[in-house]
């Protein structure tokens, strides 16, 4: 839905590892947006992959070329030569060409560190001629590594290879894999990360079953996606996981080893990183079967994801509210509902800001009236659509009262 959870993009010169809740494309500038919730308060502790240890590289020529790919793709960046820059990229996927004009266009505008340089760590190789390369990425040559990701290579006839990504007819048809609590979507390609992906998805179901009393057993579908174009509500430039309002049963997300989950910390874990938007998306698709989302106001059904979630923004929100610039939950509605609609100008600061105040406006309400409260005002609300009334018939303290209320509370919390 809107509010999907969107891959971090770089920073110029080095990387942030940000996930934007936002709707739409959005400036990947986002201070104070960070996400250190997803290892801190993950209760996943999955060693990071260990690299070119065990399993060296079996292949020195793909390596290479691999590396040689690579080297012609960071040095078209850093000189702004889009041809050089499509040489380095498999033509043959529409969607894939598309994405990686975006990521010209944004480097060039100083966005998708125009100076990394990435070496491969360990290969494996895919079906139909793929390899998968697992890569260490510096923030600039000669630097020491900070992050690693996970790239996709096409091999070429003539012993080259280009980036690429597999197309829909070479991914052929989706099969469901079923462990634990979570149903996995998926195609044949991820057959390798799928207990990996249930395992996170099996922990942020559990969280969301704790805290959202749900109508009827509900199994989860998690849509895994390796490529842009493998399904229409994740084709955003930087989408990573994405609930549609209505489906009441799938959660989208990107695989976590392809370019569209983007890099993570040398340190990190891609499945620890996978704990807050999944958690945020699956509190979607609760809240969808307890009652229409779509008839929720945009501070509850977002600021409920991101409190189950416990991901809270603490730092951008004390900041606003330090300096008297708390807003209205009204105000983070109609912020989260435009997002980065270009006739409104909100920016990715205000968009994350608006998540802050909606998770700490949810905070508030269930610490004073309880989450039972909270879906009887959901539901009060969906059945008048006269919201004044309803959260005074519900709480009965009036809208404006419990604003005033909010406001000395987070002046307090952060005293
Ligand atoms: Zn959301």
């Amino acid at each position: 839905m809107d509010g999907d959870v969107q891959v971090p993009l770089r920073t110029s010169g080095f990387t942030r590892r940000c996930a934007l809740i936002a709707a739409g494309f959005a400036s990947p500038y986002v201070a104070g947006e960070c996400w250190p919730l997803a290892s801190a308060s993950s209760d996943i502790q999955q060693k990071p992959r260990k690299v070119g240890l065990d399993e060296p590289l079996a292949d020195e020529s793909t390596t290479l070329a691999i590396q040689t790919c690579l080297d012609a793709r960071s040095d078209a960046l850093m000189r702004g030569d889009r041809q050089a820059f499509v040489a380095t990229i498999d033509q043959r996927n529409p969607t894939w060409r598309r994405i990686q004009g975006d990521v010209f266009d944004l480097s060039s505008r100083g966005g998708w560190g125009p100076t990394a340089t990435y070496s491969p760590v360990q290969l494996q190789d895919k079906p139909l001629g793929y390899v998968k390369a697992f890569l260490e990425v510096s923030p600039s040559r000669g630097v020491a590594p900070a992050e690693r990701t996970t790239w996709v290579f096409s091999r070429q006839a003539d012993g080259t290879v280009l980036h690429a990504e597999p197309t829909n007819d070479e991914l052929g048809m989706r099969q469901t894999t079923s462990i634990g609590t979570v149903v996995l979507s998926h195609y044949n390609w991820d057959a390798d990360i799928v207990d990996r992906v249930a395992a996170v998805a099996q922990t942020a179901w559990t969280r969301v079953s704790s805290i959202i009393e749900l109508p009827k057993m509900i199994r989860p579908i998690v849509s895994l996606n390796p490529t842009y174009a493998a399904h229409s509500g994740l084709r955003g430039f930087s989408t990573w996981a994405a609930y549609l309002p209505g489906s009441r049963d799938t959660v989208l997300l990107r695989s976590l080893e392809s370019f569209g989950a983007g890099p993570v910390q040398i340190t990190e874990t891609e499945d620890s990183r996978l704990l807050i938007p999944l958690t945020h998306e699956l509190t979607h698709l609760a809240t969808d079967c307890v009652l229409s989302i779509v008839k929720i106001p945009h501070w509850m059904s977002e600021g409920l994801a991101e409190y189950v979630a416990d991901n809270f923004r603490t730092r951008e929100f004390s900041s606003a509210v330090a300096s008297n610039r708390q807003w209205s939950l009204d105000k983070a509605s109609e912020i989260i509902e435009w997002g980065s609609d270009i006739s409104r100008g909100y920016t990715a600061n205000d968009i994350s800001l608006a998540y802050a105040h909606a998770s700490h406006g949810t905070r508030y309400f269930v610490e004073r009236f309880g989450i039972t409260r909270f879906w009887e005002l959901a539901r009060e609300f969906a059945s008048s659509r006269r919201w004044a009334e309803s959260f005074l018939t519900v709480t009965t303290v009036s809208w404006s009262d419990f604003g005033a209320d909010w406001f000395r509370w987070s002046k307090g919390i952060f005293a």
